[in-house]
């Protein structure tokens, strides 16, 4: 194969993204000129920071029609879906207000475990299940609320197969039964555009290293209004944060983050339309060219950058490893220490545990070119090809 693609091409923005250029721009000036601590009141040092900061909540506020003091800065979504699950839970359980909570199989591992922790403290959690599309059922979210249940988590796209889910309508499940909701976005934002009293969200956990900000810094709006969520703290200090995230507000990402949340709004057609348009022509071709894949998670209700496929009688480590040095992808399921584990979301999806082997996450990406994707293409049939030939 004879081309002049520059490799390595990355194809793994679930994991994280490139900062942008505009972001980094954004964020220099407050590491060594502007570099107060917005909790410094007495002078100018501090006013200056404070004010930065307030405009970035601004910013942030205004591409989720929330308001400014709505959103608290976390050191990621890790942090976000912690404080949203256990700082809701925790706030009820100690003012009696109910001690169970519904998830969903499919979550990311910061709302599965942190719904673990809990109930090893002695709060109850059912975990529904998906569809083989991997979509959540309204209904099924409305038949497990009970009396004491305090909040609902669900996500808004899946991280490893892109499936969305109703969040207007599960919205309006836990309006309707008084229950909290919250939506772990991270993946969704710059994708679909959220829209927190339109979706009846209360809760919005959103991170800024996957869509183009640095790494460590995230959000978690917070509703205050119709009506109020009450979190108790996880980490406990000066009181930042109104309390809810004590400790030194990190200016520059915060700056960095709220450009890049402005950026992911501005730039949402653009780039929406540039990944379908990537991801279609990959998925078409891989389809036309090869026997017995799948393309996992919904059809249409999905993120654009998302292809999740499982290549029938292909090992997805070794397909992962073919595919070094030049092209990175996910082999979509969680590696620890050395272990490959079946990611818990294709289990989630089908029985088939020769599925759960043969999968790969492809995730596309803004700055990713038609001709990458072509060269990219190319070498994932050669190498599919290759491996079949070896094994059957
Ligand atoms: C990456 C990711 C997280 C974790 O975010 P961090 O900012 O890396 O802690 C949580 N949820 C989803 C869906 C993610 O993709």
């Amino acid at each position: 194969m004879t081309s002049d693609v520059e490799t390595p091409i990355y194809l793994d923005h679930h994991a994280t993204t490139p900062v942008d250029e505009d972001v980094v721009k954004e964020m220099k000036p407050y590491f060594t000129e502007n570099y107060g601590n917005p909790a410094s009141e007495d002078h100018i040092y501090g006013a200056k920071a404070k004010k930065a900061v307030n405009e970035a909540r601004e910013r942030i506020s205004e591409t989720v029609n929330c308001r400014p003091e709505e959103i608290i800065f976390t050191s990621g979504a890790t942090e976000s879906d912690n404080l949203a699950i256990k700082g809701a839970a925790e706030y009820a359980a100690k003012h009696d207000e109910g001690s169970h909570l519904i998830t969903v199989v499919t979550e990311h591992e910061a709302v599965l475990e942190a719904c673990e922790a809990l109930e090893e403290k002695g709060f109850d959690a059912t975990y529904l299940p998906v569809d083989e599309q991997g979509t959540v059922d309204p209904s099924d979210v409305e038949d497990a609320i009970r009396d004491d249940t305090v909040l609902i988590s669900i996500m808004a796209a899946n991280n490893e197969i892109g499936t969305t889910a109703p969040l207007k309508e599960i919205g309006k499940v836990a309006k309707d039964n008084d229950v909290f909701f919250h939506t772990d976005a991270v993946q969704a934002l710059g994708y679909l555009s959220i829209n927190v009293e339109e979706m009846g969200i209360d809760l919005m956990s959103i991170s800024g290293h996957k869509i183009y900000g640095p790494k460590g810094i995230g959000a978690l709006y917070v509703r205050r209004r119709n009506p109020k969520v009450k979190l108790e703290p996880l980490l406990h200090g000066g009181g930042h944060e109104r309390g809810w995230r004590s400790g030194t507000l990190n200016v520059p990402s915060i700056m960095g983050f709220s450009k890049a949340v402005e950026l992911a709004d501005k730039n949402m057609e653009e780039r929406t339309s540039h990944v379908d348009e990537l991801s279609s022509y990959m998925w078409e071709r891989l389809d036309d060219e090869l026997d017995d894949i799948i393309l996992n998670g919904h059809p249409d209700e999905r993120i654009p950058n998302n292809l999740n496929i499982s290549f029938t009688g292909v090992e997805n480590k070794a397909l992962v490893k073919n595919l070094q040095p030049d092209i990175a992808v996910s082999a979509g399921s969680a590696c620890t220490t050395g272990q490959v584990e079946a990611s818990h979301v294709l289990q989630a999806i089908t029985d088939d545990k020769d599925r759960w082997h043969n999968t790969i996450r492809i995730g596309l990406g803004k700055d990713n070119t038609k001709e990458e994707i072509e060269y990219a293409t190319d070498e994932i049939i050669n190498i599919v090809n290759r491996l079949r030939n070896l094994t059957f």
